[in-house]
């Protein structure tokens, strides 16, 4: 028997979010009955840690400015307490969860996160998927009351919210094309870096800055052996983006997640493993449950495009040199040139991606100059492309496979691109994939339902100019 993942509490300190989460060796014992206690025995070692510690763990969010408290902010941060606690349970999951009492939509949501949000960990660490997920819930601390989200309020009548709107900023394309479609929303990221604040210079318009601190203890258990991996970022930002909208009285936030993002990377057994799990439509689904009782709409206005959609309407709105859609640019941990510089690699399965997606729509001077180099002109880069389209794609925020394919043919078939070594070497291959699915390359920019949205919000998406899907 290892140790339990508790997931605690979490306390308001002037500007500061506490988040307090606790490996216990003895976790589940105290709720259920002291029957259960360690007999004598072998000391059972989880990776680094020792049998009998108990390792107490303390994240700082800092919102920069005094958080004001009230029910609807206390239940966003109750979410952000549940989502934030997957960077430390990866270090000894699978193992037994103990949350406080948790709302229907709560615990679906912890399943999805510790679970389908965890998958590429577990994938890569060996460990099983699905990844299982065991909850005890505490007796303590309220458990919130069920409130319906209020999409039946948006849909009738989207003035009965604040009409103010949230839009939390990545730095790339997807979330530069929401704050150029709302111009009065308001840009926030957590731990900005300068590729943020150079999207929202070149908006004109200031950000609001969130710190997250993770537990330095957590880096040490790390280096001393404890499994790592990806966690379902988006999730824990959306819970700070709503918490912050819901102190601030913004009605909504405007997420820039897009239809391809529910493509899973790889299917192992049957089983679905989706890097930007959090960033699908399930993962969205969860969430906007979770934040019902937040009285904060959340949402994701780019949800009916598909990533070669998205490049159409980045380039067309010439937005494409004020971004960087590069992961390398934005790790934390690791230190390398792009994160240094905030330019974009040109090498990463991202920024090979990007540039596909933005090509059919620019010329290859633009290309040039937005990455440094013709990045599909280069030799080195044609087995990369191919992989975007392979049944493990890249472990990276990259598109649909046969969005991907439709990008080619249509470099292949444009004459200021045929030439590239990319397009010129792939060109075959991708019309054979695309065949798969017996669709032309402008069936993948075409807008899907907006029914869910908020009218003037599926108004800014039908004012794109992309052709419509029939519904
Ligand atoms: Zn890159």
């Amino acid at each position: 028997m290892g140790h339990v993942f508790v997931i605690d509490d979490y306390l308001v300190v002037g500007s500061e979010v506490h988040l307090r989460y606790r490996f216990d060796p003895s976790g589940p014992h105290s709720i259920d009955s002291e029957g259960d206690a360690q007999p004598d025995g072998p000391p059972v070692v989880d990776g680094p840690l020792n049998a009998n510690e108990i390792v107490e763990f303390d994240e700082v969010i800092d919102f920069g400015a005094v958080l004001t408290e009230s029910p609807e902010v206390d239940s966003a941060l109750r979410v952000l307490l549940l989502v934030a606690g997957t960077s430390y349970y990866k270090s000894i999951a699978p193992t037994a969860i103990s949350t406080p009492g948790l709302s229907p939509a709560e615990r679906a949501l912890v399943l999805g996160m510790y679970d389908g949000g965890l998958r590429e960990f577990a994938y890569r660490n060996d460990l099983r998927v699905p990844l299982p997920v065991e909850i005890i819930e505490r007796e303590d601390g309220p458990i919130p009351p069920e409130v319906q989200p209020n999409n039946d309020d948006v849909d009738s009548d989207p003035d009965a919210l604040a009409s103010g709107v949230l839009i939390p900023v990545g730095g790339g394309k997807d979330s530069a094309l929401v704050a150029d479609l709302i111009p009065d929303g308001v840009l926030m990221s957590v731990n900005p870096t300068g590729a943020h604040q150079h999207l929202a210079d070149a908006l004109g318009r200031p950000l609001v800055r969130v710190t997250r601190i993770l537990d330095p203890k957590l880096r040490e258990i790390v280096a001393a052996g404890a499994r790592n991996g990806h966690v379902p970022v988006t999730a824990i930002n959306s819970a700070i983006a709503v918490a912050l909208a819901a102190a601030e009285g913004l009605g909504h936030v405007a997420m820039g997640l897009e239809r391809s993002a529910s493509e899973p990377t790889v299917v192992v057994d049957g089983v679905e493993v989706n890097h930007q799990y959090s960033k699908s439509a399930e993962g969205e689904s969860l969430l906007f449950n979770a934040f019902g009782p937040s009285g904060v709409n959340y949402f994701s206005l780019l949800r009916p495009l598909s990533e070669l959609a998205i490049g159409a309407a980045v380039a067309k709105r010439g937005l494409a040199s004020e971004i960087v859609s590069c992961n390398r640019a934005f790790t934390i941990w690791s230190e390398n040139d792009a994160s240094r510089t905030q330019r974009a690699c040109g090498d990463c399965a991202k920024c090979l991606f990007t540039s596909l997606m933005l090509a059919p729509f620019l010329k290859p001077e633009q290309i040039r100059e937005q990455f440094g180099r013709d990045l599909l002109d280069e030799e080195a880069h044609v087995d990369p492309v191919r992989d975007l389209w392979s049944d493990e794609k890249p472990f990276d925020c990259v598109g649909e496979r046969h969005e991907t394919a439709a990008a080619l043919v249509m470099l292949a078939d444009d004459p200021i691109w045929s030439d590239q070594i990319v397009p010129n070497a792939l060109a075959g291959e991708a019309r054979s994939v695309l065949a798969e699915v017996g669709a032309s390359p402008e069936t993948f920019l075409r807008i899907g339902s907006t029914s869910e949205m908020a009218p003037r919000f599926a108004a800014l998406i039908e004012s794109l100019g992309l052709p419509q899907a029939a519904y």
